[in-house]
């Protein structure tokens, strides 16, 4: 039997796996991010976690074939290195994160983009395994994206599946990424949550900084959002209808492009709000679609959270 292990590495927290051949489970761990101390820090959490979660399945870390690390960021995976991971703390220029977890573990690391793993694990062992072309939406902090073309991850030239950088609206509002008009700017929760909060410095009622607080939050994480939405916050049905159009939009200008057989939604608030906003988001694209009879099918991630750290673990192979 051979293990490997799985690293989801996200700006909250870390989840770490160990998986068999079949992509089981059978040891697992979590640790908040740290918030300081640049990649050296990120690599010692990265490295304890991946560590308890090998002790819990009664192995040493050296006995795994592998170790794939799925990262926000621009990654590189022939070079092992992640640069300009904006989430991470103090990373800003190239780091060797693969050779340096490497040394730490003594296990050869692999690393990967974090929405292509987990696109990928659904692709392999997840909602995706039925169909030839699909199209993840990973609706979260940002809006990430991975295409899956004839049975295979698109990349492009390497960058391919900027979901949340198609353009929505011309000169529409400014995206993080600096330009205008992007998807991300009108779905990203970082985008909904800055427009939450100068809405509400102007004046505008709304339980969502309240409900935030009450749960001793630094931020409107998706379960924020879902409990606002469930109690009629207005603003927050605003933003968050405004962020479906937007979605609808992108996404059935993409199945018009490449006409694929699914999309399947996952992603923090993708998966938090779940099937209901999938068939919201189904109809929000519906009038965008050019073949209007025979529109993809919209699913959920079935893998949820899992799936970062078992599409992580996919990146070592044998
Ligand atoms: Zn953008």
């Amino acid at each position: 039997m051979t293990l490997r292990g799985g690293l989801d590495l996200g700006g909250t927290k870390i989840e770490a796996m160990i998986v068999d051949d079949a992509s089981a489970i059978v040891g697992q761990a979590k640790r908040p991010t740290p918030t300081e101390g640049g990649p050296p820090a990120v690599v010692g959490e990265l490295a304890a976690a991946l560590r308890e979660a090998a002790a819990a399945a009664g192995v040493e870390p050296s006995s795994l074939a592998g170790v794939g690390v799925g990262s926000p960021g621009e990654v590189d995976t022939a070079a092992g290195t992640v640069a300009h991971a904006g989430n991470l703390p103090e990373w800003e220029g190239v780091y060797p994160l693969a050779d340096e977890l490497g040394k730490e573990l003594g296990v050869r690391v692999v690393v990967g983009n974090d929405v292509r793993v987990a696109v990928e694990a659904e692709r392999v062992l997840g909602a995706g395994r039925t169909y030839r072309s699909f199209l993840g939406v990973w609706w979260g902090t940002g809006v990430g994206g991975a295409l899956v073309l004839d049975g295979k991850l698109w990349l492009g030239r390497g960058s391919a599946g900027e979901l949340g950088h198609v353009v929505v609206r011309i000169d529409g509002r400014r995206c993080p990424c600096g330009r205008r008009g992007c998807l991300e700017a009108y779905a990203g929760r970082g985008s909904l949550e800055r427009r939450a909060r100068k809405a509400e410095e102007i004046g505008t009622k709304t339980k969502l900084f309240e409900i935030m607080r009450k749960r001793g939050l630094p931020r409107l994480t998706s379960g924020v959002w879902a409990a606002a939405l469930e109690r009629g916050d207005r603003l927050a049905t605003e933003l968050i209808d405004e962020a479906i159009e937007a979605l609808g939009a992108a996404i059935g200008s993409v199945e018009n492009l490449v006409d694929m057989d699914a999309v399947v939604v996952g992603g923090g608030l993708g998966t938090r709000l779940g099937q209901p906003y999938v068939e919201r988001i189904a109809a929000a694209a519906q009038p965008r679609l050019f073949v209007a009879d025979r529109p993809p099918a919209f699913v959920l991630t079935e893998l949820g959270d899992a799936g970062g750290g078992l599409g992580a673990a996919l990146l070592v192979s044998g």
